[in-house]
């Protein structure tokens, strides 16, 4: 399932982050301005328990969040979307996981991981700012699970159809969502229209 959020400050900003006028630094604050909007959805159904509170005037029934939340940003351009997550759940564990393609066999593998033992029964929270084969995103999918998690969501920045694809057929129990679902990718993979190099204009390391 691929959650598109539609909602006017999240396309406003988009519209800005997409400009290639856009520098690092408004690139930087724009991720993180965008993420926190979207991760506020992606967590609208997220496990909580009742609580009782005292207040200075009487006890109220409130609800706190009831799962160990993991945040695993995809190396190296999913850094750029942790901050925005960890502003609005400060508690959150990070995990890390590092990929790149073979370029024989064109498939992804992964030169880093270190997870939290709390994505076994947490809520799993991968980041990645462009979805687009969908192979990276499968493939830390993959590793989480063979971990023992069981409980994944995606949140990215743009992705198109052919990464959804991909994601979903591989684990059709873990939701995307993004601020857009473009129309295709071009023959080098990038996205388009898209952003560009999401971790160059991140990290300012674009030409
Ligand atoms: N990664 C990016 O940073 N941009 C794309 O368009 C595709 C993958």
């Amino acid at each position: 399932m691929a959650k598109l959020i539609e909602h006017p400050l999240v396309q406003h900003k988009l519209a800005i982050i997409r400009d290639v006028e856009t520098g690092h630094k408004r690139f930087r604050e724009l991720a993180k301005e965008i993420t926190k909007f979207i991760c506020y959805e992606a967590l609208q159904r997220v496990k909580t328990r009742e609580v009782e509170v005292q207040t200075p005037v009487g006890t109220a029934m409130c609800h706190k969040i009831d799962t160990d939340l993991v945040v695993i940003p995809i190396l190296r351009a999913g850094v750029g979307m942790l901050e925005g997550i960890l502003e609005l759940v400060p508690t959150a564990r990070v995990g890390f996981v590092g990929l790149y393609r073979d370029e024989e066999t064109k498939q992804p593998v992964t030169y880093y991981e270190r997870f939290p033992p709390q994505i076994k029964g947490g809520t799993c929270i991968v980041i990645d700012p462009m979805i687009a084969t969908g192979g990276s995103t499968a493939a830390a999918i993959d590793q989480l699970k063979q971990d023992g998690a069981d409980n994944i969501v995606v949140i990215c920045i743009v992705t198109c159809p052919e990464g959804i694809g991909l994601v979903e057929t591989a684990h059709p129990d873990v939701p995307i969502y993004a601020a857009a679902i473009d129309r295709e990718l071009n023959e080098k993979k990038y996205i388009v229209p898209g952003l560009g190099d999401a971790g160059d204009r991140l990290f300012g390391t674009s030409h």
